[in-house]
């Protein structure tokens, strides 16, 4: 994480670019600009009369996302959430700022609405995972992480705006439904300056408000869950106010005698997930989209359709043997460029 932090100074904030205009101005213009934070790639694209005003905009943006960063860290040592899980079975609560504390419901509630699929006190079995070693953690450890695993056993004082854990050593991950929610966070700073039409990517989780400088929807690729280029698209989906997120266990893996080993974890086994390659989730809010792509991808294929009709959300996955399985909603909104995966 600070590694990520120097590069982002280094990178200087901005990468500000005027994009294109069909007319001269004050007719819209669009203007891209990308940077790092929450250890992934951003990007804020944004149609404007005025490119001052654009690029303030979009510095305010992107400071709004640092600063979450800041505060919801799983992996920081000073965020809040840092601080909710230095605590764990200590009994005390820990007083927190009202976005931590809307951050754990908004988890709680994936969480509840999933049956636990989505577990946010999937913290101790991330810590043990680490891709970067590429070992597959003991199995004594993996059953010992589990026992600590359970999204009941974190309590919520609204009053107080307080969050505590119950038990020692539970941990509480933000990894699953963060960048949805910093992405929601930054469309609302971008309309607050006035602006009414942008696409906010943070990695997979993308929103998209008004529409492009020419009039027609925003378009947003899916990629290519095997290719190792994120530039590989097999389809597009066209989204006005929409958010799409997508969940892949092409993000952080290793690959151990010809098996994957991803970064969506099981809750019921500790293990990573099997049946998906992608889950892809349309919905009106990123950290909706964010938080429940996850959580169908854990879910599997067959009950994540399910669940989208009963959660009123559109989306599509790969499953692992290459079959694409589509929401009736969603398949007047996408255009294939592909047939590597053919419908189920
Ligand atoms: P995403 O890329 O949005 O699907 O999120 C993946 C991240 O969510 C992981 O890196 C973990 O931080 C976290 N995570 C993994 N498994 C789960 C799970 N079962 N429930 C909640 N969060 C999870
Ligand atoms: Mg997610």
């Amino acid at each position: 994480m600070k590694i990520m932090n120097r590069l982002s100074a280094l990178i200087a904030l901005t990468i500000f670019a005027w994009v294109s205009s069909a007319c001269e101005p004050p007719f819209p213009q669009t203007f891209r600009a990308t940077t790092e934070a929450m250890a992934t790639y951003i990007s804020i694209t944004v149609v404007s009369n005025d490119p001052a005003l654009a690029q303030e905009a979009i510095d305010a943006a992107f400071g709004e996302i640092r600063e979450l960063e800041k505060t919801l860290s799983f992996w920081t040592e000073d965020s809040e959430v840092a601080r909710i899980n230095a605590t764990a079975g200590k009994g005390t609560a820990v007083k927190v700022s009202l976005t931590t504390l809307e951050v754990v419901n908004l988890s709680l509630n994936v969480a509840r609405t999933t049956d636990g699929a989505f577990d946010p006190t999937i913290g101790p079995l991330m810590r043990l995972w680490d891709y970067r070693s590429q070992k597959i953690p003991e199995a004594g450890k993996i059953a010992k992480a589990l026992s600590l695993v359970d999204y009941t056993k974190v309590m919520v004082d609204p009053e107080a705006s307080s969050v505590r854990l119950t038990d020692p050593m539970m941990s509480f991950d933000t990894g699953g439904i963060a960048k949805g929610y910093a992405t929601d966070r930054a469309v609302a700073v971008l309309r607050r300056h006035g602006i009414s039409s942008a696409l906010v990517a943070v990695a997979g989780d993308i929103r998209a408000i008004g529409q492009r400088a020419d009039g027609a929807p925003w378009r947003v690729g899916i990629r290519d869950p095997r290719s190792d280029s994120p530039e590989e698209i097999i389809a597009y989906i066209e989204l006005t106010n929409k958010a799409v997120s997508t969940s892949g266990d092409y993000e952080r893996y290793f690959i151990r005698d010809g098996k994957r080993y991803h970064h969506i974890i099981d809750p019921r086994t500790g293990h990573p997930v099997t049946g998906a390659m992608s889950v892809t989730i349309i919905s009106d809010k990123s950290v909706l989209s964010d938080g429940y792509s996850t959580a169908l991808f854990v879910q599997g294929p067959e009950k994540a359709m399910q669940s989208m009709q009963s959660l009123g959300l559109e989306g599509l996955i790969i499953d692992s043997d290459g079959r694409v399985h589509i929401s009736a909603g969603l398949k007047k909104m996408i255009q294939w460029t592909s047939t590597t995966y053919p419908p189920h």
